[in-house]
């Protein structure tokens, strides 16, 4: 019946065959809006978003701009209760389905229910609260943007969580729901680590379920995250590398242990590809931090390939310490560094300014009709650093030599830092990179078909399994079982397993496409 359904919905090249004929589509979508009408909750509810636009524009639609899929029904939750209700209503139908939906930022429909209930988690679940003690905390309603935890954490107790996303435009929940991954995690890990409780816990097992769990075992209404004093400022540098063992052994060197233990540390360590040429969006312009400052291509070695390596990273400090306390501790580590000397740049900003440096360009694509009015074929992956030299020859080398209209993210993660209990699949190995393909093109005919944006991807990923690499796809997207099993490998057991405790009938999350709603 959900593959009935997409059909009226996806785009021609995702349609597959239904099995219901129109006439019984359309007497299930009545029975269904039946069972709706009888709720009651202390939320608001829209119905019949078939026929209602508002609503079903939104709740159909996610940030990747690549599928529509229109729910039954749009609930706006007041409480647990509520979304427990509606849980439970879905649980009496034969077929409908439930998605939670934070700010909807996926890219491929993860969450959306095509002719199910979508359960907007924004604004009326996102509630902030301390939770004071010798680890302060904060109690955060899962629709809380984590730009709301920021501002409410350090305006209000000069205190702020210790790991994040880039984007902060992103809820608690889903967040929380895939991994959460920044500059901090190399420290700290991905934001799945740094949760102390949340309120979907029954027992510690549904806990670390729901942890990177793609909506699939419950729905996370709370959660407790730890914070710690924030800084006041932020002293944030570039450096640029024309060679990728250079670039990849110093980002290791800075994410490893023994660089924390030497003292040797940044609080962020983040890096990205360019493209070896004088472009704004791909390439040298990507670099400087100031308005101002100039990439001086001349500085290039004449050797260098197609493309070079970004490293960021920022040191924090407060405005007490002694003046040159941060310049001796970040002039210290950049000397040991292998960059190109006059390819530098650095720049110093307010704490709640540098994590909020996505918004700026958010602000900006906004502008220039590339946030909302285009697609995003958005692909992320997690690369075993035994592999990543390859994929950087492979890729970054030949088949993304032209860069993809946006930043391409690679740097280097430790999986210690991560719990092995939480269900976010990850590669073999210690050392991992994220690489995220970031596209921001303009809508065609201006800019490329987006059919042939996910084409490269695929052809990415392609790769990556003809040469054996050992990776997996972070905020994944499949279409078959085979394919999810191989995804999760060992740890599909338990994630079926988990399933089927926690959410027998598949009532769950169906856009992340994992299991078929039973009876
Ligand atoms: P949604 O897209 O609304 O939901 C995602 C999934 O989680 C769905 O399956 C949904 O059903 C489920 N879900 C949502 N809320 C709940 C809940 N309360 N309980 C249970 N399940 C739930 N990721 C990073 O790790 N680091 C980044 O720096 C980063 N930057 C990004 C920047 C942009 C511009 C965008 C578009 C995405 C970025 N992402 C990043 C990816 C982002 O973390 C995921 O797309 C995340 O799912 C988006 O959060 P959301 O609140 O919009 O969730």
């Amino acid at each position: 019946m959900i593959a009935c359904l997409e059909q009226r919905f996806l785009p021609e090249s995702e349609a597959v065959a239904g099995t219901s004929s129109g006439d019984a589509q359309e007497e299930e979508w009545e029975e269904d809006l039946g069972l709706i009408r009888g709720l009651e909750l202390h939320g608001p509810v829209e119905i019949d978003c078939a026929t209602s636009p508002p609503s079903a524009a939104a709740a159909a639609r996610d940030f990747g701009g690549i599928y529509r899929l229109p729910p039954v029904a749009v609930v706006w939750p007041a409480s647990s209760e509520d979304v427990a209700s509606v849980v439970r209503l879905a649980a009496r139908s034969p077929r409908l389905t439930v998605a939670p939906r934070g700010n909807g930022h996926s890219i491929h429909g993860q969450a959306m229910a095509a002719g199910g209930v979508v359960l907007e988690m924004r604004p009326s679940m996102a509630s902030l609260e301390l939770v004071p003690g010798a680890t302060p905390a904060v109690r955060a309603g899962a629709g809380a943007l984590w730009d709301e935890v920021l501002e409410w954490c350090v305006g209000r107790h000069g205190l702020a969580p210790r790991s994040w996303t880039d984007y902060l435009g992103l809820t608690v929940g889903g967040t929380l729901s895939n991994g959460g991954i920044s500059g901090q995690a190399f420290r700290f890990g991905p934001q799945t680590a740094n949760v102390i409780e949340l309120e979907v816990t029954r027992c510690s097992d549904l806990f670390f379920a729901a942890l990177g769990g793609l909506g699939q075992f419950g729905v996370i209404t709370r959660a407790t995250i730890p914070l710690q004093p924030a800084p006041d400022m932020v002293r944030w540098m570039r450096v640029v590398y024309a060679d990728f063992e250079h670039y990849a052994g110093d980002a290791e060197w800075l994410v490893s242990r023994a660089a924390a233990e030497a003292g040797e540390a940044f609080d962020y360590v983040e890096g990205f590809v360019l493209v070896n040429a004088d472009d704004p969006v791909n390439g040298w312009g990507s670099v400087p931090l100031e308005r101002g400052q100039r990439f001086d291509g001349e500085a290039v070695p004449p050797a260098a390939g197609p493309v070079l390596y970004c490293l960021e990273v920022a040191a924090y400090y407060d405005l007490r310490d002694a003046d040159d306390s941060v310049d001796k501790k970040a002039e210290g580590l950049l000397r040991r560094l292998r960059h190109v000397r006059r390819l530098e740049f650095r720049t110093d900003v307010s704490y709640v300014g540098f994590l909020s440096r996505v918004k700026r360009a958010e602000e900006e694509a906004r502008g220039r009709g590339i946030w909302d009015g285009a697609a995003h074929p958005w692909l992320n992956l997690l690369v075993s650093k035994g592999d990543i030299a390859d994929f950087d020859r492979q890729v970054f080398k030949r088949i993304l030599r032209g860069g993809v209209g946006g930043p391409m993210l690679v740097y280097p993660l430790l999986k210690s830092r991560w719990d092995p209990r939480a269900s976010v699949a990850l590669p073999a190995g210690e050392v991992f990179y994220l690489v995220a393909l970031l596209r921001f093109n303009r809508p065609p005919p201006e800019g490329p078909p987006t059919e042939e944006l996910l084409a490269q991807n695929q052809e990415v990923v392609d790769c990556c399994v003809v040469n054996g690499y050992d990776f997996k796809m972070y905020l994944p997207h499949y279409r078959s079982r085979d394919q999810w099993e191989r995804h999760f490998g060992e740890q599909w057991p338990r994630f079926a397993k988990r399933k089927a405790s926690y959410d027998p009938l598949a009532i769950l999350s169906p856009g992340q496409r994992i299991f078929r709603r039973g009876q």
